[in-house]
């Protein structure tokens, strides 16, 4: 959350009559690569609160994460073009619904894009060279993926290499959104990297979530007042680097192994962060157009893209500002 944003909320709440201990609570933390915030009102101490969902969080990263050597998809990744592997029902669950937005996207979320996609390291700053680029990309198919009965998975080609990176996050939140609410807590905001979920509203008004401006790290494009919603965004500054003047970022085209050109930012506001998740990566690899098509199919979604020329583009559900 933006500080001034938060210290609005401070201000607000402390302004109003309550119990001696009902307060907004605050806590961050770093996890699944990126930094975690929740904020909540609650009549108790929210440490005990917080604790729960660091832990939940840290058990999805080693479920989850491509690099952690014994998380299920590491093991995944190296064992199950060999033989088919028995994973969790949760994880499992997770693969049945990255291959629904597979299909869904006609091929543009495709978590096999780590065939490829693991050949850059955007920390360092390296991209593979093109003959190794062409290669690996030939093995980004997620039909290559078989979902077999009793939560088995196999790989049918031994290239293939996955990565949940585009839906896990969305997932997370969903399932800490689930342990607050069990807690009885009615209004939070959690947020992990460019994922969100607003619980509840602002003590009678709805939250005001930024979307970040794709090219100033301080400055909001535009907030938008939310209540009981996920809001995902995609863009092309959460992981990235230049090289010989062109952005090589973390969200890959299937079709070229490169990253996802078109776009700089796509927002999905949706009932579930997993949906809201998947849905920002796959517009901004689909691009205005297409993107567009999908998300005014869908029902209760809805999507703000910002294009490399800074227009902004708005699902037919919204009404653009004049
Ligand atoms: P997000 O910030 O939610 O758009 O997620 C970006 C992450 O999604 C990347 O860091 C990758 O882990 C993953 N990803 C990149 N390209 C794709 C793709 N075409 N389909 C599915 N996941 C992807
Ligand atoms: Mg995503």
């Amino acid at each position: 959350m933006p500080r001034a944003l938060l210290s609005a909320l401070l201000l607000f709440s402390s302004l109003l009559p309550h119990s001696a201990l009902a307060q907004w609570q605050q806590h961050q933390w770093d996890v699944m690569g990126t930094r975690a915030s929740v904020t909540l009102w609650s009549e108790q101490d929210a440490a005990p609160l917080f604790a729960a969902l660091e832990k939940e969080m840290s058990r999805l990263n080693i479920l989850l994460s491509p690099w952690v050597e014994d998380s299920e998809l590491a093991k995944v990744n190296r064992l199950a073009a060999s033989e088919a592997q028995t994973i969790s029902a949760e994880f499992y669950a997770l693969l049945e619904k990255s291959r629904d937005y597979y299909q869904l996207t006609g091929g543009a979320f495709d978590i096999s894009f780590a065939s490829a996609g693991h050949l850059y390291d955007y920390r360092e700053g390296t991209s593979p060279d093109e003959e190794t680029l062409q290669e690996a990309t030939r093995h980004i198919d997620a039909s290559n993926i078989q979902l077999l009965p009793a939560n088995q998975v196999r790989f049918t080609d031994p290239g293939t290499t996955i990565d949940l990176g585009g839906i896990a996050k969305g997932y997370a939140i969903d399932q800490g959104i689930d342990l607050l609410k069990r807690a009885g807590i009615e209004q939070a905001w959690l947020s992990l990297g460019g994922d969100s979920y607003v619980l509840g509203d602002h003590r009678g008004r709805p939250w005001g979530v930024g979307i970040r401006h794709p090219r100033d790290k301080d400055a909001i494009a535009m907030r938008l007042p939310l209540s009981d919603i996920a809001m995902s965004t995609s863009g092309d500054y959460q992981r990235y680097f230049i090289s010989k003047g062109e952005r090589i970022h973390h969200i890959i085209s299937p079709e070229t192994g490169k990253s996802a050109g078109e776009l700089v930012s796509v927002t999905i506001l949706t009932e579930k962060s997993i949906d809201a998740d998947a849905l920002s990566t796959s517009v901004f690899v689909l691009g205005r157009e297409k993107g567009l098509a999908l998300i005014n199919r869908l029902a209760n979604t809805s999507v703000i893209i910002i294009d490399q020329q800074g227009e902004v583009y708005y699902s037919d559900d919204l009404v653009p500002p004049e």
